[in-house]
């Protein structure tokens, strides 16, 4: 099983951190990266071959940065997954995982991967939201991509309860991600 983790936006190049907490001197780019190095591990601990690529070129915008979409099509990969933080107003919490509109297979994938992590960080916040599952058609990395693939918004940056979650709760939201991948992938 080919799994192919992109943790969202990049620090290098053209700077694109992604949304930004200011306050908590966090950053999207920061978070997605650590969390996605730790899904890498417990996926390479199940015998899954994984590639992690972090990058601002999706689909051959940025020819100067590797292409993420090229690299996952062209491996093959067989499942896509991308992580991200979601910013809104300092005040909507919870996590959604977001998948090509009318993909089947994602669906189930996005679903295993967010009933997961949202029992895995309710049973640390119990007010943390369940914002679901969202079908977009607009997204490069689920548009482009030639695999079952799904876009997590782990949480929101700019909210001070699910900032603490993002920072301090990273292994167990890279348990729940893989748990979730597992399920897709029948790795018992
Ligand atoms: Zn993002």
């Amino acid at each position: 099983m080919n799994i192919f983790l992109n943790p969202g936006h990049s620090p290098n190049g053209d700077p694109d951190p992604g949304a930004c907490n200011s306050a908590l001197s966090l950053r999207e780019c920061d978070i997605a990266l650590s969390v996605g190095s730790k899904v890498l591990e417990l996926l390479r601990q199940d015998s899954c071959n994984v590639k992690l690529l972090q990058s601002d070129n999706l689909c051959g915008e940025t020819p100067s940065q590797p292409d993420i979409t090229y690299a996952a099509n062209s491996w093959p990969a067989d499942i896509f997954v991308s992580v991200h933080c979601n910013s809104f107003n300092g005040e909507a919490r919870g996590a959604e995982t977001l998948v090509y509109s009318g993909s089947a297979k994602g669906y189930v994938l996005a679903d295993n991967i967010q009933k997961n992590l949202i029992a895995a960080i309710q049973a640390i916040d119990s007010a943390f939201t369940d914002r679901g599952i969202k079908e977009r058609s607009d997204l490069a990395v689920l548009r482009y991509t030639d695999m079952p693939a799904v876009l997590i918004e782990l949480g929101f940056i700019d909210q001070k309860d699910d900032a603490y979650i993002l920072t301090d709760h990273q292994d167990e939201i890279a348990a729940a991600i893989r748990n979730g991948i597992d399920e897709y992938c029948n790795i018992p």
